[in-house]
């Protein structure tokens, strides 16, 4: 047997970190096992610019390195891979159910099945429908189409006895069939619902594990019937937990950053992404711009290894110790057996932290490939070389690749350097009797190199009574405009001689 996993998004315009998190478990099945992974769009006939909505999710896996074997854009055998696409093949299946006497014609109105439901409800009996309007033969369907009603299409589901399957995750279940409600499968309109075209697409694409969010748990008894009805072979199931908002067990939603926000590692995040986002120009909104969506982390400039192992361990473990994996370390140890049972809260400050611990493990040719669009894309231009001289210095300073932006001041032309005003006053205002000598140990300095410069500010030190540390603050504030940063006499030698001479002529009137 050939394993095969698929993930089945609908076209939201958006990528969430929790769909990612199963979507990667059922890559990494398939993977592990050889087979393949089918990216297939429940889209609807509907859904206007499926294309556009579909894009951002494209686009997030393939940034991830999550490839899909088959589906959307790719194709493959056994498509068509979008829903859209596929009404009159559903239709045939609903046929097929009817034929079997497994669903039948149901003529209630709206309003006539909702009573029903609210009648059970207040009598606190299970909602299960009396079959009142249910036709199975032509005379029947006659009569209530002669009363001008109209038919949707429901499953004729059993009434007794149990179905039992096998979750990976959750082990044995047992769901009794009084309880299950006979769905619609087919609406008035002819259009069909989730659980049938599910079934169907599974069938037609070979799905041989169904790995999916824990809230199609309940629909899986009624799509256990429909495969039994329409003799399909049954896949394994697999239920993983959702991935859960910070600090709580409820699922995590895109809607409710406003709330998140007041999470003092989810503020601190955000905000370093918003001052990323906002050099770059990008619009910043809970559409666009939101930790609980992929783009976000694309964004600012993660790696996205970092992502990956960090949503691999929401919700899997190998020894409960372990943290960083390789995707072939990755595929090697997953399986279904050790995924959680229960859900597991994002936690931003630790997906940072792997961030941190993925950015420094990159090589320095690496890095800078990473660091330069950022720059271009703000409009500061730079040489290789100096870019690579800073992130050499910047070191661990540089998380994300839109860190570089808090060291703009090499990248700035020589005129275009803003003072910051705290700078000022703190280190050049108090400081103005001992400018022009530091001026003239930027002119003299021979080599001018990070050592040598410090020997010559240590010795200009004594020789004034003051600490060096002092003057080389001074120094950084003249050719740079601010009081942080990495090294400072390794920022003067990066920027050279001349450059420096330029910055701290202009900086000292400013
Ligand atoms: N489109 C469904 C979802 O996103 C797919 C469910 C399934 O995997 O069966 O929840």
């Amino acid at each position: 047997m050939t394993v095969r996993t698929r993930f089945a998004p609908s076209p939201t315009g958006y990528l969430h970190i929790g769909g990612v998190r199963t979507a990667l478990f059922n890559w990494l099945f398939a993977r592990k096992h050889g087979g393949q992974f089918i990216l297939r769009i429940d889209d609807t006939d509907q859904q206007r610019n499926v294309e556009a909505a579909l894009e951002p999710i494209l686009r997030g896996f393939r940034w991830l390195g999550l490839h899909w074997d088959e589906g959307a854009e790719v194709g493959g055998p056994h498509g068509p891979y979008y829903q859209s696409a596929k009404l009159p093949r559903y239709q045939e299946a609903v046929a097929q159910l009817l034929a079997a006497g497994c669903a039948y014609w149901d003529y209630a109105t709206p309003e006539e099945f909702k009573a029903e439901m609210e009648a059970a409800e207040r009598e606190k009996r299970p909602k299960i429908y009396s079959r009142r309007w249910m036709a199975e033969s032509p005379a029947e369907r006659a009569r209530f189409e002669a009363e001008g009603r109209v038919a949707s299409v429901r499953l004729k589901m059993p009434r007794e006895g149990v179905c039992r399957f096998f979750d990976q995750v959750r082990g044995e279940m047992a769901v009794e069939w009084a309880n299950e409600q006979d769905i619609v499968i087919q609406r008035s309109d002819g259009s069909v619902t989730y659980n049938l075209a599910n079934v169907v697409d599974d069938f037609d694409m070979k799905i041989t594990h169904v790995i999916r969010a824990e809230e199609h748990l309940s629909n899986t008894p009624r799509q256990i019937f429909m495969i039994e009805s329409l003799g399909y072979p049954r896949p394994h199931y697999a239920h993983v937990p959702f991935v859960a908002e910070p600090g709580s067990k409820n699922k995590l939603s895109k809607r409710k950053i406003g709330q998140y926000l007041k999470n003092p590692d989810f503020k601190k995040v955000y905000e370093h992404g918003q001052a990323i986002a906002e050099r770059l120009g990008l619009t910043i909104s809970p559409e666009t711009f939101n930790p609980v969506l992929v783009e976000f982390y694309e964004q600012v400039g993660f790696v996205p290894d970092a992502i990956v192992n960090y949503l691999l361990l929401l919700g899997w473990s190998w020894d409960g110790s372990t943290e960083f994996f390789t995707r072939e370390e990755m595929i090697d140890k997953f399986s279904l057996e050790r995924v959680n049972k229960a859900a597991a809260s994002l936690d931003v400050k630790k997906l940072w932290a792997f961030e941190e611990h993925y950015f420094a493990g990159l090589d320095l040719n690496e890095k800078v490939r990473r660091v330069m669009p950022f720059l271009h894309r703000a409009g500061l231009s730079a040489s290789e070389d100096l870019v690579r001289q800073v992130v050499a210095e910047a070191a661990h300073r540089l998380i994300v690749a839109g860190d570089i932006f808090n060291f703009d001041d090499f990248f700035l032309p020589d005129d275009a350097i803003r003072l910051e005003p705290k700078a000022k006053q703190k280190h050049l205002d108090a400081a103005r009797d001992v400018l022009p000598r530091l001026r003239q140990l930027l002119a003299s300095t021979e080599p001018f190199e990070a050592v040598r410069l410090k020997s010559q500010v240590e010795a200009l030190a004594r020789e004034l009574g003051v600490k060096p540390g002092a003057l080389s603050q001074t120094l950084r504030v003249a050719v740079t405009g601010k009081d942080v940063g990495f090294d400072a006499y390794a920022g003067l030698a990066i920027l050279g001689r001349e450059r420096c001479l330029r910055r701290f002529d202009r900086v000292v009137v400013l």
